[in-house]
């Protein structure tokens, strides 16, 4: 049965009598009805209006190589026909999975050559929380079991991955959170950097909050670290250039394993494969996923280093873990032909060459100087625009993410897809936007501002 059979308001009607949104408030979603995208192309994302929308944040970060890619399609298809699904449980497998294993060994930094696969990133985050203290317990230290993450990390939804996380308003409807994981002040200079304080100082002070918890916690109880390289959700928080060779410094002092959480940038948007390898640090585990099929497949990586797959193999028996979907057949053909397209098209070079440094240079000349831009920052293809009521004092509009709201709305309105997290605008594009699209982004990101601008005085 195709949609087209059914009007726009019909479909609204059906989605808010009987949709549950994730991240909505359903009340605010059936007064305002929601935004029906119906197909996309290439960079852009089409609604059910007809009105075509320049995406910069790529669905929700995990569309890097672009929409309508036949390839994808095609691998989809072929796997479908020929085997839509098996399981990689009780010693069998299926080519794809082995396949995709196999080549993400080869990308990965060198120390890590396993993969355990899941369909989304909470659950690799899961995944990664099991087995990094059933590393320690299997070592004869199971009281080494404390996890150190950071406020406003975001990874992922569910129990576990919320425990993890950072979000205060998502710990409030926990109603209970996996014990044993603490956080720490995060690194965002832009609020939390004290007056005359260098980035270098700065990102300094933010990796020895972790080095206090550990301390705090004795290390002789503390399994590992979690952090996001650049924080997604949270804001686009990026990092002092000092801060992640602190954090390597410092869980080697005290053996503390370092998870990383790579959902977002992983793939190419941080100009290499993993952001990792953008920071030269090495983590015992990097949880991956959204771009990993470039969302045309739910499909999630954990990359487990040498250290831990060591003794997991050697000493662990019996992992009683897995998902049904651990290693689906379609999923991974899907990432072989994604991956290939990354490699082929030289996504990546063209991030960390070209792409990536244009959009800091356009966005910074585009609307560095607006009155209701506090900052610019940008990392590869990611990017965060601070929304200030006054660049002086850094002073922001009431209620507290409002006006960001308001500045999203218009760029809605005028044809780019961005979020707002709190008052910090952010943007996270396919990596097949070329100088070209970023002119006609940031010429509407400079229009919405116009535009909220005169809204908010
Ligand atoms: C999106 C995200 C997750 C969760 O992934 P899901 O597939 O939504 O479960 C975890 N970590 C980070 C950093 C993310 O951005």
């Amino acid at each position: 049965m195709s949609y087209q059979n059914f009007s726009r308001e019909q479909m609204q009607a059906m989605d808010a009598a009987h949709h549950l949104h994730p991240f909505t408030d359903h009340a605010d979603l059936r007064a305002a009805g929601s935004r029906i995208i119906t197909r996309a192309d290439g960079p852009y994302v089409y609604d059910a209006l007809g009105n075509e929308i320049l995406d910069a944040m790529a669905g929700l970060w995990c569309v890097n190589a672009g929409y309508g890619r036949k390839e994808l399609v095609d691998a989809a298809t072929a796997q479908l026909e020929e085997l839509p699904y098996y399981n990689s449980f009780f010693r069998c497998t299926t080519p794809t999975p082995a396949l995709l294993a196999d080549r993400l060994a080869r990308i990965a930094p060198d120390h890590i050559n396993q993969v355990f696969f899941g369909s989304s990133g909470s659950e690799a985050n899961d995944t990664a929380l099991r087995l990094v203290r059933h590393y320690w317990a299997l070592e004869g230290r199971p009281e080494k079991n404390i996890v150190i993450s950071r406020d406003w990390a975001y990874h992922g939804s569910t129990i576990a991955a919320t425990s993890l996380g950072g979000m205060a308003a998502m710990h409030e409807q926990l109603y209970g959170a996996v014990p044993n994981i603490r956080h720490v002040m995060c690194p965002y200079a832009f609020e939390l950097a004290e007056p005359g304080e260098s980035d270098r100082d700065f990102g300094l002070r933010a990796a020895k909050a972790v080095e206090d918890a550990i301390v705090e916690a004795g290390p002789d109880n503390v399994a590992a670290f979690i952090g996001e390289p650049i924080q997604g959700a949270g804001g686009v928080k990026i990092p002092p250039a000092s801060y992640w060779p602190e954090i390597q410094r410092i869980c080697d002092r005290y053996d503390v394993l370092l998870m990383l959480d790579e959902v977002i940038t992983g793939y190419g948007r941080t100009g290499e494969w993993f952001a990792a390898q953008s920071m030269d640090i090495a983590p015992d585990t990097i949880t991956t996923a959204k771009g990993l099929t470039s969302g045309y497949q739910p499909l999630s990586a954990l990359l487990v280093g040498d250290r831990i797959a060591k003794t997991l193999v050697d000493k662990g028996g019996e992992f009683y873990h897995g998902y049904t979907y651990s290693g689906h057949p379609v999923a991974c053909a899907v990432a072989l032909a994604n991956l290939e397209i990354i490699e082929r098209e030289g996504l990546i070079d063209r991030v960390r060459e070209d792409t990536g440094p244009y959009l800091g240079e356009a966005l910074t000349a585009g609307i560095g100087d607006h009155p209701l831009v506090g900052e610019v920052r940008t990392f590869g293809l990611l990017a965060g625009i601070e929304i200030v009521k006054d660049r002086d004092t850094r002073a922001r509009f009431e209620p507290e993410g409002h006006a960001a709201s308001v500045v999203r709305d218009h760029a809605i309105e005028g044809g780019l897809m961005m979020r707002a997290v709190m008052d910090t605008m952010i943007l996270s594009p396919p990596l097949i936007w070329t100088r070209e699209t970023i002119d006609t982004a940031v010429d509407r990101i400079r229009a919405a501002l116009d535009k909220a601008a005169k809204d908010l005085r």
